[in-house]
């Protein structure tokens, strides 16, 4: 699978130069004003930043690992903050993250399920239902845990600000795997 990948010298020029520029004239309906020629730039660096995700691999973050032997707890890492693009109206949604997980063998370290939602999923294009079911995959599969449960809360701008323009709502999305699969918050 093939990922937009704006870190090239080249790509970001080709950025820069085309689409953010037809993305202004779209919005303005007409001739590019000066001073929006100086944001193509900022924007191409933002969009760098905000869709790093693609660059990384849950393998890659999950790697720190601890052997545990007859562990029958469950870890909880609870309110991640994550920040995140809806790939429907390519609008922020945003909120925070609980994680759990019951694992078998190895445990991770903290701040790299953090980094999972954050950064992995998170800062890619999402649908909150998928990237949820996502972290709760990973963990199973990396860690090869006996079960995981992903609890994410956000608020999407798509129904704030636009549509429904309803900006006090907000959505939950809960997804279990394995021995949590019924878990329920
Ligand atoms: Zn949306």
């Amino acid at each position: 699978m093939s990922f937009p990948n704006f870190s090239s010298n080249k790509q970001s020029k080709y950025m820069e130069e085309n689409n953010i520029e037809m993305l202004f004239s779209f919005i303005e309906n007409e001739h590019v004003r000066e001073k929006l020629k100086g944001s193509q730039h900022r924007i191409t660096k933002s969009f760098n930043q905000l869709f790093a995700g693609y660059s990384l691999k849950a393998d890659d973050i999950l790697n720190d690992v601890i052997h545990v032997e007859n562990y029958t707890g469950i870890i909880e890492v609870k309110k991640i903050n994550f920040y995140s693009y809806c790939e429907h109206h390519f609008a922020p949604f945003f909120g925070q993250a609980s994680v759990y997980y019951e694992p078998n063998v190895i445990i991770t370290g903290l701040g790299k399920i953090a980094r999972l939602v954050k950064d992995v999923h998170g800062r890619r294009l999402q649908i909150q239902e998928i990237m949820t079911k996502d972290i709760a995959e990973d963990i199973m599969r990396v860690l090869g845990a006996k079960g995981a449960f992903v609890e994410t809360t956000a608020k999407h701008m798509c129904m704030c600000s636009r549509g429904p323009s309803d900006d006090t709502t907000e959505t939950t999305v809960t997804y279990g795997c394995g021995s949590l699969i019924d878990m329920k918050r």
